[in-house]
């Protein structure tokens, strides 16, 4: 299938040309023709897969090609769980309306709100951004959805992970109408929240998966390696940064403070390394994804903040030095690098504290995962082994001959154990002892294997 298959408006068929690419990806191939004739639709996507082109190409299509419905409301809401993926679709998305009558404006968390105002005052045909500031808008009344023709949902399975359902479920009642169509990807359809959301929100959907988040990404090569403590995984990262050819590299670590502290010891150590975190204002955030981009780092140390989306060519590695906590995030970091069929390598540093993530990591990928050792760096770790389920204590039933006979019945049946089951009201519910699975391993139910 080719581009000039999906009968698209010419004027987007030259910026296709223009941008160098010469077949539509999968997604693209599913997706595009069912969005081009109004269906809603669901659709499951790989990381990197192209699928921001799946929704602007329609997107785009439609306001060419449609009367709007209003002259003043917008017309495509595109929203986006974080600032950087919205500043990322939103560049997209000017390569095409730039040089057309169409007006795309972007609407971020943490940027001056009056200026946002008068943004949206200019009645823009396209708004891309994250779902907090854009309901604050709505609700103060600065812009209307009653002509929104097609609303665009993109990662919604993180959208609603961090708590937007209010916002997303506030901004689809203002645009309820007949017309709307909304397109919704997600990382994965296996989410329970998004399939509730998709039914209430979408009507008559077409449902397209495309690769599935647990599939592998063929041209990342991964690696995984034990390590002792934090001392240890400072020493293989130090070994990895003189060892490894790298071009940009992107570590992930679980908190804020490690982020800092990380880029801080590199920085001293002469190394070209940036910090991203939550904790820094939209601009700095900006400033430093620019710069990163850029290569004006060859290193960024960052949270799950920087995991998904981020279209990053040429971050070559990408280091957990902390296993991240939910696991489908391992392969959105992973999908920072081996972006558009360049090659590229995710090493992940195993501690003790990381190996139930490493081991629901494992059991998410389907795999059994490999150790990798580096000479001189040999872990006396070597994982943990489920404890064995404890043995659930029997009801005793009491001998003492003070016990009246009427107490003593209630204790029957003798001998039966019973053991702790689901809750099913007042009663005990009498079971087979269960081994435990190794996806319901907790924290607290592991030992060390000597
Ligand atoms: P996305 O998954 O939308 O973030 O896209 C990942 C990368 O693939 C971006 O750099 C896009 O510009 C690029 N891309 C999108 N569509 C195509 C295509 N049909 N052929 C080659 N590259 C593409």
């Amino acid at each position: 299938m080719q581009f000039s298959d999906f009968g698209l408006d010419k004027r987007l068929m030259s910026m296709i040309e223009h941008l160098g690419f010469e077949a539509p990806t999968e997604i693209q191939h599913k997706a595009i023709p069912v969005a081009m004739l109004g269906h809603d639709l669901i659709a499951s996507s790989k990381t990197g897969s192209g699928k921001t082109l799946a929704f602007i190409l329609p997107a785009m299509q439609r306001l060419m090609r449609n009367r709007p419905l209003s002259k003043r409301d917008p017309r495509v809401l595109i929203l986006m769980p974080t600032r950087e993926l919205a500043k990322q679709v939103f560049t997209q998305l000017r390569l095409f309306t730039t040089n057309s009558q169409f007006k795309a404006v972007l609407i971020l968390g943490g940027e001056n709100f009056n200026d946002q105002v008068k943004t949206l005052e200019k009645d823009p045909h396209f708004i891309v951004a994250t779902p907090g500031r854009l309901a604050d808008h709505l609700s103060q009344g600065h812009f209307y959805l009653n002509g929104l023709e097609l609303l665009i949902l993109d990662e919604a399975d993180r959208m609603l992970d961090l708590g937007f359902e209010k916002q997303l479920t506030q901004i689809n009642n203002a645009a309820d109408h007949r017309k709307r169509q909304t397109l919704m990807f997600s990382a994965t359809l296996d989410h329970a929240q998004v399939n509730d959301f998709a039914l209430a929100l979408l009507k008559k959907p077409k449902r397209i998966a495309v690769g599935s988040a647990h599939s592998e990404h063929k041209d990342i090569t991964k690696r995984f390696y034990l390590c002792d403590n934090l001392d240890h995984k400072q020493a293989l990262l130090e070994h990895f940064l003189a060892n490894e050819k790298y071009q940009q590299m992107i570590i992930f670590t679980a908190t804020r403070s490690d982020t800092e502290r990380l880029a801080t010891l590199l920085t001293a150590q002469g190394l070209s390394a940036v910090a991203l975190s939550g904790e820094l204002n939209q601009s700095q955030r900006n400033q430093i994804m620019d710069g990163f981009s850029k290569g004006q780092q060859k290193i960024l140390v960052t949270t799950d903040l920087a995991s998904r989306g981020l279209d990053l060519v040429n971050v070559s590695h990408v280091i957990n030095f902390d296993m991240p906590k939910h696991t489908e995030e391992f392969v959105h970091r992973i999908g920072r690098t081996g972006r558009a069929g360049s090659k590229g390598d995710a090493i992940s540093l195993v501690g003790p504290k990381d190996w139930i993530s490493f081991k629901n990591v494992e059991g998410f990928l389907q795999q059994s995962l490999e150790f990798d050792q580096v000479e001189g760096l040999k872990a006396s770790f070597k994982g943990l082994k489920p404890k064995k389920p404890k043995k659930a204590k029997s009801a005793k039933v009491t001998t003492n001959k003070k016990t009246s006979d009427k107490k003593a019945k209630s204790n029957k049946p003798k001998n039966k154990t019973f053991h702790i089951a689901k809750d099913v009201g007042d009663m005990p519910v009498m079971r087979r002892k269960a081994t435990l699975a190794p996806e319901q391993i907790e924290n607290n139910d592991i030992d060390e294997i000597e």
